[in-house]
């Protein structure tokens, strides 16, 4: 346990009694009240029509993808720096990845490369809004739209974030979500997939509940999943949804506060915040520059013992067992920030005194090298 986690829930007595109310009410699978008010708050918030709960982020993606008609001898583009869960959910449907390297800019896909990656088998591309930041939406819709491509936006990491004034989550045609415990609402476990297609949600929610003919019971004209999200999780979510911009300004300003202490630092590149961009910095992050003679794998360790948690980036896609074959391409700004990228405590919990001491012992440690 660390006195300064990387990134925790803030659950409240609203959540519990939430959580207390479905207990009791008896409904503690699938069927309750919760589900669709969640469904729906959150697609409202996001600004878009239709919302479809799972059971979390990862299923969000295969049911976007196979509700899409994607699958073997498709290829979807899939950005080399993210969580895993975004490559695995093209595995599942038995199409074939295509990785693409980052802007070195903000971290996300780069258009450049997503075009570099467009073959006639091309169907989809997942941009994923990595550490809470945004992807260049513009730039990504008219490629899909120029190639005829799906853009399932991978969201798990920036609810609330905004391109240009309008959310992400709210411009491809599938978007997907997680609630996981460190993400910036949670349900314990939990996703969701937002479209304005009325057909596509409808075959998402199908598909979601066994493949079942919602007009016939026990009538199945598709092979489905059980991907359903509990009415015990969509109450956490409705508490935790009327947080959610505290919980975004927080981290805002837990992002301010590190930039103030640290921009004098040489050596240290901030989380970026493009001009188009308003960043919810799920996990406020840094890369330590080659010129600064502590590693990063160095200052983590000594932060570690001031009870200062950290993360490193994600490993590039192309560099692990399962992936390396999709790797076509070349990545040089993902292994070089992938191996200089470190997640800081970015948690709503932390006051500003202890940004500025995490801030402090930073310092220092650089200092003393
Ligand atoms: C967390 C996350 C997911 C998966 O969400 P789970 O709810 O943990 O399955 C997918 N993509 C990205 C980028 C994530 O960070």
């Amino acid at each position: 346990m660390y006195k300064y986690p990387v990134a925790e829930p803030e659950i409240g007595e609203e959540e519990l009694k939430n959580v207390v109310e479905a207990v009791r009410s008896g409904w503690v699978s699938s069927t309750g009240k919760f589900i669709q008010v969640f469904e729906n708050l959150f697609a409202r918030y996001v600004g878009v029509k239709y919302g479809v709960a799972t059971s979390n982020g990862t299923v969000a993606l295969h049911l976007a993808l196979v509700a899409l008609g994607i699958g073997p001898h498709d290829e979807v583009i899939v950005p080399d720096l993210t969580f895993a869960a975004t490559i695995n959910a093209v595995l599942y449907v038995g199409a074939k990845p295509s990785i693409v390297d980052i802007d070195p800019n903000y971290w996300c896909l780069s258009p450049s490369s997503i075009r570099e990656a467009i073959t006639p088998r091309t169907k989809a591309i997942i941009p994923v809004h990595l550490y809470g930041h945004p992807c260049d939406m513009d730039a990504i819709m008219e490629i899909a739209e120029r190639y005829g491509l799906y853009v399932i936006e991978d969201a798990a990491e920036a609810h609330g974030a905004e391109y240009k004034g309008r959310k992400v989550g709210s411009f491809g045609h599938v978007s997907c979500f997680s609630f996981y415990g460190n993400k910036v609402i949670t349900t314990g476990e939990g996703g969701m997939c937002l479209t304005n297609d009325k057909e596509l949600a409808e075959k998402m929610k199908i598909l979601r509940d066994h493949g079942m003919d919602p007009r016939k019971r026990y009538w199945h004209n598709v092979v489905g999943f059980n991907y359903r999200m509990t009415n015990l999780q969509a109450a956490l979510g409705v508490a935790q949804l009327s947080k959610i911009e505290k919980f975004i300004e927080k981290k805002r300003r837990i992002a301010r506060l590190y930039a103030e202490e640290l921009s004098s630092v040489e050596g240290i590149t901030l989380h970026p915040e493009m001009s188009w961009a308003k960043c919810v910095y799920w996990l406020y992050s840094i890369l330590i520059d080659r010129k600064l003679s502590i590693s990063r794998d160095k200052l983590a360790e000594k932060l570690r013992r001031y009870g200062i948690e950290t993360r490193n980036f994600f490993y590039p896609l192309h560099e692990m067992p399962p992936y390396r074959g999709y790797a076509n391409l070349s990545y040089p700004v993902s292994t070089d920030i992938s191996c200089r990228g470190l997640n800081l405590p970015s948690s709503v919990k932390l006051n500003d005194k202890d940004i500025a001491y995490i801030a402090q012992k930073i310092k220092e440690v650089i200092k003393g090298f």
